[in-house]
């Protein structure tokens, strides 16, 4: 099955994600991931993307299109992936659409995860990701077991350099502008699946697993 997760910054894409690829074992695609990866390893690229994610804007599409056009031809997309944190904008969509041509594949479900905008700040400045796998904490709505520490790998837990106030604004602001747009795109394709993403994490799972079988 080949899927997609978007929604807002904060609404919990990366939260699902985990859990939908473990269900459904298939290859989990977040670009954000794949750029803090790139930052981490000090490439050029990471260098250049760390300029635009600091300030909460989006990365340049020809550079994030190159690199999922590049991902989505490794082996273990062949038994299906989630793409998440991509497309951001209409051109990336419309990129996405001629590169799974090209590959003989399609999306079979875009799960679009709907949270209140003004429920998104308390949700990104609590957030805490673990250094080891990338999972996605909160100090209050999702706290791990052991302050400071995965529950899944032990790993660190630390707070991201773009989740605070200012840079969480911006990142909203590109959202309406350039993201939501999308809604309608995919709506247009019969793939959209809207979710309601304001209530319990495992109740939004089941509401995911529910709409994309
Ligand atoms: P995204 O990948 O969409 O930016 P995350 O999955 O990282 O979002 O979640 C953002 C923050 O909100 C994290 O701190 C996460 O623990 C928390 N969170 C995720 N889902 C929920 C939920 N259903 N209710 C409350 N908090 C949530
Ligand atoms: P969030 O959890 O806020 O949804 P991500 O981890 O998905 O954020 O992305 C972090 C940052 O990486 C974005 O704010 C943006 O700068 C960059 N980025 C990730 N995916 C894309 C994309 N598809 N297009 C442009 N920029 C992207
Ligand atoms: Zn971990």
């Amino acid at each position: 099955m080949n899927l997609l997760i978007m929604g807002p910054p904060g609404a919990g894409k990366g939260t699902q994600a985990e859990g939908m690829v473990k269900e459904l074992d298939i290859t989990h695609i977040s670009t954000g991931d794949m750029f803090r990866a790139a930052i981490a390893s000090g490439s050029e690229m990471g260098k250049k993307a760390k300029e635009y994610m600091d300030k909460g804007a989006l990365v340049p599409d020809e550079v994030v299109i190159g690199m999922v056009k590049e991902r989505l031809q490794h082996d273990d997309c062949k038994g299906g992936f989630l793409l998440d944190g991509f497309p951001r904008t209409v051109e990336q969509a419309a990129a996405l659409d001629e590169t799974l041509k090209s590959l003989s594949m399609k999306l079979n479900a875009v799960v679009n995860v709907d949270v209140p905008l003004d429920k998104l700040m308390a949700r990104l400045t609590g957030r805490r990701v673990c250094r080891g796998c990338g999972a996605s904490y909160h100090v209050i709505f999702n706290a791990p077991a052991k302050d400071g520490v995965c529950n899944s790998c032990s790993g660190e837990l630390y707070q991201r350099d773009d989740d605070n106030e200012q840079s969480v604004g911006t990142r909203l602001k590109a959202y309406m502008e350039k993201t939501q747009p999308l809604i309608d795109y995919y709506k247009a394709q019969g793939v959209f699946r809207p979710i309601n993403g304001d209530q319990d994490i495992n109740k939004v799972l089941e509401e995911i697993m529910l709409a994309v079988k």
